[in-house]
């Protein structure tokens, strides 16, 4: 099955909602994982269990970020707010960051994630590229 990652901003809250609500069918068979207030709102929304992690402030992408380099997130949600700044814009960047090295789709506005959803690339069961470090990480033992 499935997992995919939900994070949303404040100001963006609501077009995620929004957004959750009018594909509640895609979402039906997925395992949900999200900060912590975002998580909570769908999981109201879509009348579905999602796991919960701390506040984005506090933690929340540093974990999902964790569970991407550990390769438990296929797909990231992350409606990130353009028009404000956060206290937390390193984790963000960061969280970001790990998307791109770990080669996980990442959707970062409404278009991409409706893309996404409706790519047959998704109904395929395709199997991502996973990154092979290895040499990168010899060379680190190797210091
Ligand atoms: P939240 O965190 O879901 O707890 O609001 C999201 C964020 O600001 O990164």
């Amino acid at each position: 099955m499935k997992t995919i990652a939900l994070v949303a901003h404040d100001g963006k809250k609501q077009a995620l909602l929004r957004w959750v609500t009018t594909h509640k069918d895609f979402f039906a068979d997925k395992q949900l994982v999200a900060t912590g207030t975002t998580g909570k709102l769908v999981a109201e929304a879509l009348q579905q269990p999602v796991q919960c992690l701390a506040s984005g402030p506090l933690g929340g992408d540093q974990q999902i970020g964790a569970m991407i380099a550990e390769q438990k997130i296929d797909w990231l949600v992350f409606f990130w707010d353009p028009l404000s700044s956060q206290p937390h814009d390193p984790d963000v960047k960061a969280l970001i960051r790990l998307a791109v090295v770990w080669n996980i789709p990442v959707a970062c506005n409404q278009a991409t994630a409706d893309f996404i959803v409706h790519s047959s690339l998704y109904q395929q069961d395709y199997q991502r590229e996973v990154p092979d470090f290895s040499v990168y990480q010899q060379r680190l033992d190797k210091q």
